[in-house]
């Protein structure tokens, strides 16, 4: 199991050292657009108590997680018009994750449209924006 390092990017966002494309904040959560996203509307949930992933996380931390998780995947389905959502997590590197922050992933699918890379290719920062802008709209 890794150690939680502070110095991770989703800590820094959520001190506001670095920028994020927001969608939602509430008092123990956050939620913003992944930059790399499989789908048009990829969205990420992240919770304010620092863990490295599920594994450690304090097991307060999931009801007001997944309040928001909830919340979000409806705003992300009417909000981006799609057929349904996928909710991904990953756990340690050998499953795929790569930031070190507990975080949940809401990813948009449509029928017959094709999931893309995780972690693939970075999109336009204003193509972000739009989606995020579509997503809030439904919130
Ligand atoms: P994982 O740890 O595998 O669940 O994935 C981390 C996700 O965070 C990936 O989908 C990345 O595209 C995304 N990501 C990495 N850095 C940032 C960032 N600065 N802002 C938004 N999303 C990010």
């Amino acid at each position: 199991m890794s150690t939680y390092d502070p110095q991770n990017i989703f800590a820094k966002i959520l001190r506001g050292e670095i920028p994020c494309t927001k969608v939602y904040e509430d008092e123990h959560t956050i939620a913003f657009m992944d930059i790399m996203p499989q789908a048009d509307g990829h969205t990420l949930i992240v919770p304010k108590n620092p863990s490295v992933n599920l594994l450690d996380a304090d097991a307060a931390t999931f009801g007001p997680l997944f309040t928001t998780v909830q919340k979000i995947a409806r705003a992300v389905k009417s909000g981006m018009d799609a057929d349904g959502v996928v909710i991904t997590q990953f756990n340690e590197a050998a499953a795929g994750q790569t930031v070190f922050h507990l975080h949940v992933h809401v990813i948009p699918r449509w029928e017959g449209v094709a999931l893309r890379k995780h972690s693939g290719a970075m999109a336009d920062s204003a193509l972000l924006q739009a989606h995020a802008e579509k997503i809030k709209a439904a919130l």
